[in-house]
């Protein structure tokens, strides 16, 4: 079979560039490596209303909650910001990542399922699938943060993560349904309690070790506001998984094009990497457009040159919250509440492009 574009991996991020190769007239072929799409719902898929909208992903059928706030925890400190219109958009993932394929497929792209992607031969550029061979003009790994695009292809490794665990829990006692909760006192990233509705709680955390994992998942939930959250509360649902914490050296090579997690593009404060995903799949699919056009193939200085400046900023913010002990922490959290931080975060901040 041949195709111009093979898009490896049907999750939300590889439904967004088949989309937009689709849309700009390239013969493009989608691959899932099982019988149905996406991520098997493991992601807390909490995003910003406005990185939502950006993504370009017609989103409203997946909609589950609406977040107006946070308070965010450290020890016995807490900062609560809020605001008086919804900041974060909560989502069934499942039907997110259907809804991208969809909108991928009613743009021209042709789905195949049960078609894991297996090896590349550059010289033929020609992918072994499971569904057999497919010749392709450009190849674009989407297919997540153990991406075998990226493993075959010779690409360098991504260097940072941590690991995540995460549970969703129905009959929840929640004070406040539109705020998380947000606990920095864990080591590697955060804990967090996400609410997905007036009783339902998705609560998690992520650190740099499985070792950690395992001592502040308990502590977290020894918590006394998760503790009372989770009180008579069911757990429906649990999973673990991992999080890349900074984007490849490298994400292009000649025609092989690595996007979303396979490529690292999720934000080091909170491992969010859906929005960045989406936007660099559409720098992906524009880089192309420019290639057919008689240009050079410029991807990596595409997306690098607009998003690399705000995932590295998502970077420095948490080398410094790695390098400060939770006292510290504590500490700083005061002292932000004391000089009006929370009004400032509360006018200014963006969960994507950290302040506007
Ligand atoms: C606990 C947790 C919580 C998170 N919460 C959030 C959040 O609230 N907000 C947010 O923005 N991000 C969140 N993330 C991150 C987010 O889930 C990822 O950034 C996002 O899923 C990346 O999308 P993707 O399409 O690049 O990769 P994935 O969603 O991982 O999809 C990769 C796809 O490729 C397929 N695949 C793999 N190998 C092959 C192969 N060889 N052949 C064919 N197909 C293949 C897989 O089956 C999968 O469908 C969270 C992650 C975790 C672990």
């Amino acid at each position: 079979m041949k195709t111009e574009c093979l898009v490896v991996g049907a999750s939300v991020v590889g439904g967004v560039a088949a989309k937009e190769l689709a849309r700009r007239g390239f013969d493009t072929v989608l691959l899932s490596d099982k019988p149905h799409v996406g991520k098997d719902g493991k992601c807390t898929s909490i995003i910003s209303a406005s990185g939502l909208a950006r993504t370009g992903i017609r989103f409203h059928e997946a909609l589950v909650h609406e977040i107006f706030g946070a308070n965010i925890r450290c020890r016995k400190t807490c900062l609560t910001v809020r605001r008086p219109e919804p900041v974060a958009h909560v989502l069934d993932r499942f039907r997110l990542d259907q809804l991208s394929v969809e909108q991928a497929q009613d743009a021209g792209a042709e789905l195949k399922t049960s078609a894991r992607f297996e090896n590349w031969d550059a010289a033929t550029r020609t992918a072994q699938t499971a569904a057999g061979p497919i010749q392709t003009d450009y190849l674009v790994g989407a297919d997540g943060i153990a991406s075998n695009v990226a493993r075959q292809c010779g690409f360098p490794a991504l260097e940072h993560f941590v690991v995540a665990w995460e549970g969703e829990f129905e009959k929840a006692s929640l004070n406040e349904p539109d705020v998380v909760d947000v606990f920095l006192d864990i080591p590697g990233l955060f804990g967090w309690a996400v609410p997905a509705g007036e009783n339902t709680v998705r609560v998690g955390l992520a650190t740099k070790t499985a070792a950690q994992l395992k001592t502040h998942k308990t502590r977290l939930q020894q918590e006394p506001v998760i503790h009372a959250m989770l009180h008579d509360a069911k757990k429906v649902r649990e999973f673990h998984h991992t999080i890349p914490l900074h984007y490849r050296r490298q994400t292009q090579k000649d025609n092989v094009l690595l996007v979303g997690d396979a490529a690292g593009q999720v934000k080091a404060t909170t491992g969010g990497g859906i929005v960045f995903g989406a936007l660099c799949a559409q720098e992906l699919a524009g880089a192309c457009q420019a290639h057919r056009d008689g240009g050079k193939l410029d991807y990596e200085t595409r997306w690098r040159a607009k998003y690399a400046g705000a995932l590295d900023g998502h970077r420095r913010i948490r080398s410094l919250m790695d390098a400060l002990p939770p006292r510290l922490m504590s500490f700083g959290i005061d002292a932000l509440t004391a000089i009006g931080g929370q009004r400032f975060l509360e006018n200014k901040g963006d969960m994507d492009f950290i302040l506007q």
